[in-house]
């Protein structure tokens, strides 16, 4: 009998011990968290990186620059926006990563960060996370193999110029649908990833609630596979970003964002406020996510 009870009781210790150690495991990538963090210090280390600004051209020159080392021909897609202050000269940065197909998922993030006349805003989540972010996710992409071409988009001009209306917001992706537009490629364009503010050290990013459904349940539900649902929680929010001038334009588009950050628009967003881990975290999961967006891309662009 007692041997009975010590192996029910052995099979339960190896069974409850087992469902501990079970996955989900993070599948990594080779997002570099020290490349990001890097990356961020550089670039926040600018200081205040309003559109048209001094500091902002460094931090455009510091972007083109790695992504050139990085074996990408970066290019500048400059023009000027009208904005309750006058026209801007704005500057997007792009570069591409062909695949097999000219049809195109973009990647995206803005580098710019909002003027405050009030006190001096250095934007270490809001303008510098994705910059950072998107520049590294640049780089590891390097040995992806896709099917579809991928495409990288800094864009200027996310920030309101005085306060966030449809037209005083979001210029650098409303001149990029127009380019393409123009261009006739918009066609081209099959999905399009925004990060933005993803770099609180307590990252909590909810589905945002105008991104399109197949495309968001499958980086969710990527996350979730990863042990990265307290990262990614299943609730919704609504966020007006840089993804809607896409939506308007009948292009799949998901936001990835942490609107819960305590500094957002505060002299507070600073460094020690973020964190390279949180970078990495969305560097694995976007990562991860491709393959399968790459697949659906190519599945309905096929049909
Ligand atoms: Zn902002």
């Amino acid at each position: 009998m007692k041997a009975i009870v010590a192996l029910v009781l052995l099979v339960l210790v190896v069974v409850i011990y087992g469902f501990q150690r079970t996955p989900p495991t993070p599948k990594s990538s080779p997002f570099s968290e020290q490349r990001a963090e890097a990356d961020l210090r550089t670039i926040v280390g600018f200081g205040p990186r309003p559109a048209g600004s001094e500091a902002l051209a460094k931090a455009r020159n510091y972007i083109v620059a790695e992504l050139s080392k990085a074996g990408l021909k970066p290019e500048l897609d400059e023009f000027d926006a009208r904005t309750p202050r006058g026209f801007r000269h704005m500057v997007n940065i792009r570069a591409v990563r062909p695949g097999g197909r000219p049809t195109t998922i973009a990647v995206t993030g803005h580098y710019d960060t909002k003027v405050f006349d009030r006190f001096s805003f250095t934007g270490a989540n809001d303008g510098g996370s994705s910059a950072a972010w998107l520049l590294e996710f640049a780089r590891a992409t390097a040995g992806l193999k896709l099917q579809n071409t991928l495409e990288f988009v800094f864009f200027d001009g996310e920030e309101a110029v005085v306060e966030w209306t449809d037209d005083d917001s979001v210029y650098g992706s409303r001149h990029d649908v127009d380019r393409r537009y123009r261009d006739r490629k918009l066609n081209d364009l099959k999905a399009l990833i925004l990060v933005d503010m993803i770099g609180d050290k307590s990252l909590n990013i909810r589905k945002e609630a105008q991104s399109t459904s197949w495309l968001k349940n499958l980086i969710w539900d990527t996350a979730r596979s990863m042990g990265y649902s307290k990262e990614f929680p299943d609730e919704q929010i609504e966020v007006s970003d840089d993804h809607v001038p896409y939506l308007r334009a009948a292009i799949p588009a998901a936001d990835l964002i942490d609107f819960e950050y305590p500094c957002w628009h505060e002299a507070c967003d600073t460094l020690d406020k973020v964190s390279a881990n949180s970078l990495k975290i969305v560097g694995d999961v976007v990562y991860s996510s491709l393959p399968e967006i790459d697949r659906r891309v190519s599945q309905s662009a096929s049909r």
